[in-house]
């Protein structure tokens, strides 16, 4: 397989970029050494076309949309395994939060796009359920997506062992979980949250 080189230039390197990641992380990208020790226990690293040593290195060299045009940040579990072997205290977890957050703000370009809308419809479930509505979800999910029969025949089968339920009660809590989410919507305003 060739090696695909990259070129570094003033058009190429966005610096704006790593800086909002280590203002979003709190955590520095510039202290990783390339160690390799957070891939080596990344249990998701395999997936990942950027291991996440890699990631960092791109980051160190201004490369936020490649990251963004792939999918690794996607297949990170938030397991914080990379956070706790890192020999030099790179925060490797909540750079990757911070990574999907700004992907998610950008609404893409991820190849993973389809994770974006199912996690946008599971968060907007919760808001207006305030609980998980899986019938909603899938089927919000396969409308918007355009794969309209994606795991069709699977609905009956879970509907008959009754792992999925067609009606739904919302939470009797639902101020509070709306509560919640205003709190949250606050403090991102405010800077105080991702
Ligand atoms: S937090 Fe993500 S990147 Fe870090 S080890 Fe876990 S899965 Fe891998
Ligand atoms: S473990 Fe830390 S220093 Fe080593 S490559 Fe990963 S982020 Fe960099």
């Amino acid at each position: 397989m060739k090696n695909k080189l990259m070129h570094l230039s003033n058009e190429t390197i966005n610096l704006d970029f790593v800086n909002k990641v280590e203002k979003l992380s709190g955590s520095s990208v510039r202290r990783c050494m390339q160690c390799g020790k957070c891939s080596a226990g990344c249990p998701m690293a395999t997936f990942m076309e950027h291991p996440p040593n890699r990631i960092v290195r791109l980051l160190q060299l201004g490369q936020g949309k490649r990251i963004l045009a792939g999918r690794s940040i996607w297949y990170c579990a938030s397991c914080e395994t990379c956070t706790t072997r890192c020999p030099n205290t790179v925060n490797l977890a909540a750079i990757m939060d911070a990574l999907r957050k700004l992907s998610w703000d950008a609404d893409g370009p991820s190849k993973e796009s389809y994770v974006q809308l199912a996690n946008r419809l599971f968060i907007e479930n919760i808001r207006t359920y305030g609980r998980q509505y899986e019938m909603r979800l899938g089927a919000v999910f396969n409308l918007r997506s355009g794969r309209l029969l994606k795991d069709f025949l699977l609905g009956p089968k879970l509907i008959s062992r009754g792992k999925l339920k067609v009606f739904h009660q919302k939470n009797r809590n639902l101020d509070e979980i709306e509560a919640i989410f205003s709190r949250i919507e606050e403090m991102r305003k405010k800077g105080e949250a991702l």
